[in-house]
């Protein structure tokens, strides 16, 4: 690569020269602006988004062009947001499938179950869920197993539509613990709300998934049915716990103050009807982040109705009653 301003020799990696300071990518840049305006100015804002994120990709974080665009696109996304669109299933897996999934598939496999072990070992006699794990691969087998892997699968989809869905470039996602697709973004989420939306999108579609084994139980599938519902939401109200990384950390960036002081009401008010031992992780994680920090001043209104409903649905169902598994 070689800089259009003075001719030195530059790396690829590199977004201006060290030299004279020029953009190294000035031209594909000019061609990214054109390809966003014409596409706002047909009112196509995902595909606008999309092309101001890439942009991004190529400008020095700290200009002041990196800043203009950062805040073009995080309005476009609100707009994207209202009018919905993007990030349905169909677009989720066109974004796995993209960049030739299969090796991203096994390697999520790999990792994600050493997570889940690390996890149900580290949380120790508090998940009612851990203990009675073995008497469920007792009745169910390699099935349950099967089913999980495929749960968790939707899950992380939920994810890669998401960030779809707000226009970051979704190369095949690299699942890797804890932290679901983000590690192959060029760039992360930047605002709060954008970081809750893709954080909260995972739990949604895994509840989406544990909800369509209940129905196949209650149409007769069978327990093994009941048994991936209620291990399901078990997994995905894991993903809830407010900490850094997880999902739920994700969340709990974007509330204010106030919502995350009703929030640990209302996980205490759903642990008193549930008795649901993940649920006080939870409220003790929900207490800490009041004084955890908080980069808008008021909290996000999305993030806190979906965050408080996929508690009380998951935590509702790890007390599905399992038929063959004592309880
Ligand atoms: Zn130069
Ligand atoms: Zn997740």
């Amino acid at each position: 690569m070689r800089c259009p301003g003075c001719g030195t020799e530059v790396a690829p990696t590199r977004r201006s020269c060290p030299l004279c300071q020029a953009l190294i990518h000035g031209e594909e840049l000019k061609r990214l602006a054109r390809e966003a305006e014409e596409a706002e100015a047909a009112d196509r804002p995902a595909e606008a988004l999309h092309a101001w994120r890439r942009a991004l990709e190529l400008l020095p974080p700290a200009s002041g062009q990196a800043e203009a665009i950062t805040r073009r696109a995080e309005a476009l996304s609100r707009k994207v947001e209202v009018s919905g669109g993007a990030g349905t299933p169909a677009g989720g897996l066109s974004g796995v499938w993209k960049g030739g999934g299969l090796a991203a598939v096994l390697i999520f496999l790999l990792t994600k179950a050493k997570f889940l072990l690390l996890g149900f070992t580290k949380l120790g006699t508090l998940g009612s869920m851990i203990l009675s794990l073995g008497v469920y691969w007792a009745v169910f087998g390699w099935k349950l197993a099967l089913g999980l892997i495929l749960s968790i699968y939707v899950h992380e989809m939920g994810h890669v539509a998401a960030l779809s869905k707000l226009g970051f470039p979704a190369s095949a996602p690299t699942f890797i613990p804890g932290l679901g697709a983000f590690i192959r973004l060029k760039q992360r989420p930047v605002s709060p709300r954008e970081d809750a939306r893709v954080g909260l999108a995972g739990p949604l579609w895994g509840l989406a998934a544990a909800l369509v084994a209940l129905g196949v139980h209650l149409a007769g599938g069978g327990p093994i049915w009941a048994a991936l519902a209620r291990i399901g939401a078990w997994i995905n109200l894991f993903n809830l716990l407010p900490l850094g990384p997880l999902d739920g950390g994700r969340a709990f960036g974007a509330l204010s103050k106030g919502q995350r002081l009703i929030i640990a009401a209302w996980i205490g008010g759903v642990w008193f009807f549930t008795h649901e031992g993940l649920l006080l992780l939870l409220l003790i994680g929900a207490v800490l982040w009041l004084w955890g920090p908080r980069k808008e001043e008021e909290g996000d209104r999305l993030a806190f109705f979906q965050y408080a409903g996929l508690v009380a649905v998951l935590g509702a169902l790890c007390m599905l009653p399992v038929p063959g598994v004592p309880s």
